[in-house]
């Protein structure tokens, strides 16, 4: 596919595939994170998995024996850059290859194992450890401890207020699992987080090594 690759930025808040579109670009991210996005009928929004350099975006609407619409819509967290191809291209060499037909098998029992793991997690777990859980995910995509990602985006992902969010961050801060929280960029202690996040972080971790590693 190289020679079919296009190299572009990915901007904070961009929508790379919005749901109900035909999609058009696959993505394959070699920084940032993008989240993937339910909307109810209300406006009403809940993030069901992130995804950065191990995955792709756009790929599930080429599955089966025809294109079909995206059914999430995804935006990007924090920022990065990513290798694009046409939509149709990729089908054609997804058609075609039987290594990428498998990458894209591995790549799709990870986002599954989210999303059964996200599922598990929004029915049972507080959203204090939801959220320490969602900023340690990020942590895990882009390798740093200062996460570029607003309240804003935190309250759509979780799907709570603006309000709750703040006061969610405020005894995150308390406890010591956040040490900064300004202008965009949240700067964690990744071991108080973890000791916060539900079980649900460290699950998804390994589940995923145990996928990609094997
Ligand atoms: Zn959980």
């Amino acid at each position: 596919m190289a020679p079919e690759l296009a190299t572009v930025a990915l901007d904070q808040d961009a929508v790379l595939a919005q749901a109900g579109d035909q999609i058009e670009h696959v993505f394959f991210p070699y920084s940032g994170a993008i989240s993937l996005m339910f909307e109810m009928a209300n406006g009403e929004t809940v993030a069901s998995a992130a995804v950065g350099r191990e995955g792709a975006v756009g790929i599930l609407s080429l599955l089966g024996p025809s294109p079909s619409a995206v059914t999430a819509t995804a935006v990007v967290r924090a920022t990065g850059t990513a290798a694009r191809i046409p939509a149709s291209r990729f089908h054609a060499a997804f058609t075609r290859s039987p290594a990428i037909r498998n990458a894209v098998q591995i790549h799709l029992r990870a986002l599954l194992m989210q999303f059964q793991i996200g599922t598990a997690c929004n029915a049972l777990h507080p959203v204090e450890a939801r959220l320490a859980r969602w900023l340690l995910h990020f942590r895990d995509h882009i390798d740093h401890d200062m996460l570029p990602i607003t309240q804003e985006a935190l309250s759509q992902m979780l799907g709570v207020r603006r309000t709750t969010v703040t006061l969610l961050m405020r005894n995150l801060r308390a406890s010591g699992g956040i040490r900064a929280d300004r202008r965009g960029l949240i700067e964690i202690d990744r071991s108080r987080l973890a000791a916060m996040a539900c079980e649900c972080h460290s699950t998804l971790r390994l589940e995923l090594e145990e996928i990609f590693l094997k």
